[in-house]
């Protein structure tokens, strides 16, 4: 059978199971008969088209996963619209795959499958490090060119999933158009926003209840000290308060938290899992690892190599044994066959407040400007052949023969590879700590002992638990 027949199957399959799943999961009575049909089909689908990589632990990892994933949405009781905008509209569609071809038939490739976009670099907070800081209010993205770049994500790449980071994206405000109303334009697409929270009320909360397509993850640092500590007195109150309101109005919503070298032992704990997940019922968790990047740049907050290893091993035990949704973004390269970024297919690009498109929300060197490509009569296919980006995808597609998933950040993991394809391209630093880090021999230094650190730790349990597919001893 033809690899795309048996997509197109899988994906009919995974449809129906997962309707069936959501709807029938919150019933006592179902559940065992559900359950072993839902990881059954999950395994069946892994096993049938296994991805780019395909090796044993990978597909372990993806089952993994996904099955947290479902388990997480009977467990939260996801609404029936918002597990419609999920299956139907913006994951599985049958525009999708249509657009897929066109696509494919044009590029060699797969389309990408989302954007991330920062509509606006302001923020109502002043937590210590961020770049928001210092943002006016002419940083923001034009409403027309945000509206634009969804609309053309649908049209050409058939993709209906959009990542609104910050700033915070609840302060974005464009001729009296605010982040709602893209919301509300947009009834197909699926957005993930991430936000401080504080300014989500009963209102806003009833809002996000009634359109089922906005899912926020609330940004948190670990249990109340620790959240203080970095965002203020009083703070942490302010946040259970905002997931108490969206749990009210059946809001789907996660959180998402920074491991740095100080809190990386916290996030993993059984007393934090316990209140996030257990106590105030939050459906997943995304992780990301301090980058030195931005304002007060820091390597020594990024989690030791050892640090890096202790998350991997215990994240995999929350999404296995407890069967929660805590994805790690740079450990968990095993489940999206690494990196990402660059518009790799399923993969995405990020625009800034400024149109600025990098290849990801890590990577602070720009490939292009959205902004002037549509000036220039172009459209978002025009950012695919930036040669940032097509030096990323072209090393992306050789690291899936040949790499290890466990360091898949061309710009954590590969810092000096990474620095070569900016200077190769003249890809424009996004600020001026990004144009110093270039020159700063010292910067270099600190992540060039990261990356081969890094490496002796991974490269064991690369071949033992993902070559191998035996989690024995590690
Ligand atoms: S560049 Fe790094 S952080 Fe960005 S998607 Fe790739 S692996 Fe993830």
């Amino acid at each position: 059978m033809k690899l795309e027949t048996k997509v197109k199957i899988n994906n009919l399959l995974m449809k129906n199971l997962l309707y069936g799943i959501f709807h029938g999961g919150n019933n006592p009575l179902l559940r065992p008969i559900l359950f072993p049909v839902v990881e059954k089909g999950i395994w069946l689908a892994l096993k049938n088209v296994p991805g780019p990589v395909g090796l044993p632990g990978v597909i372990q990892d993806k089952f993994y996963m996904l099955r947290a994933m479902v388990y997480s949405g009977i467990r939260f009781g996801t609404t029936s619209k918002f597990t419609d905008t999920i299956i139907s509209k913006a994951i599985l569609s049958n525009l999708r795959a249509e657009k897929e071809k066109e696509f494919r038939e044009k590029f060699g490739f797969d389309p990408p499958g989302f954007m991330t976009i920062s509509p606006a670099k302001k923020c109502n907070l002043r937590c210590k490090g961020c770049y928001a800081n210092s943002a006016s209010e002419k940083d923001q993205l034009p409403y027309d060119i945000f509206s634009r770049v969804i609309k053309e994500m649908r049209e050409l790449w058939g993709a209906r999933f959009v990542v609104i980071s910050g700033g915070e994206p609840m302060m974005y405000k464009w001729n009296n158009k605010t982040i709602v109303d893209i919301f509300k334009e947009n009834p197909d697409s699926l957005f993930l926003m991430y936000t401080n929270g504080s300014l989500i009320n009963e209102e806003k909360a009833k809002i996000f209840g009634e359109l089922g397509n906005v899912t926020p993850a609330v940004s948190v640092e670990g249990l109340k000290e620790t959240t203080e500590q970095r965002r203020g007195k009083g703070f942490f109150e302010r946040i259970v308060n905002t997931l108490k309101l969206l749990k009210k109005y059946r809001v789907t919503y996660g959180i998402s938290i920074t491991a740095t070298r100080d809190n990386a032992e916290e996030i993993v704990s059984d007393e934090f899992i316990d209140f996030y997940f257990n106590e105030l019922g939050a459906a997943y968790a995304w992780v990301f690892h301090y980058m030195p990047i931005g304002r007060d740049i820091a390597p020594e907050l990024i989690p030791t190599p050892e640090q890096r290893v202790m998350l991997w091993r215990k994240s995999w035990e929350i999404v296995r044994d407890k069967k929660i949704m805590y994805a790690d973004f740079w450990n968990h390269g095993p489940v999206s066959d690494g990196c990402i970024s660059a518009g790799r297919p399923g993969g995405y690009f990020y625009i800034d407040w400024q149109a600025n498109v990098y290849p990801c929300v890590f990577f602070p060197y720009a490939a292009g400007n959205i902004k002037e490509i549509y000036e220039n009569g172009g459209n978002l296919n025009d950012l695919i052949n930036l040669p940032l980006n097509k030096k990323i995808r072209e090393w992306q597609f050789k690291y899936w023969k040949e790499g290890d998933l466990l360091r898949p950040c061309p710009i954590r993991d590969h810092y000096m590879m990474a620095k070569s394809f900016v200077l190769e391209t003249n890809a424009r630093p996004a600020d001026e700590a990004a144009d110093k880090i270039l020159k700063d021999p010292d910067y270099e230094k600190k992540m060039l002992e990261y990356d081969t650190e890094l490496a002796k730790k991974t490269s064991q349990i690369w071949e033992m638990v993902y070559r191998n597919g035996s989690r024995k001893a590690i």
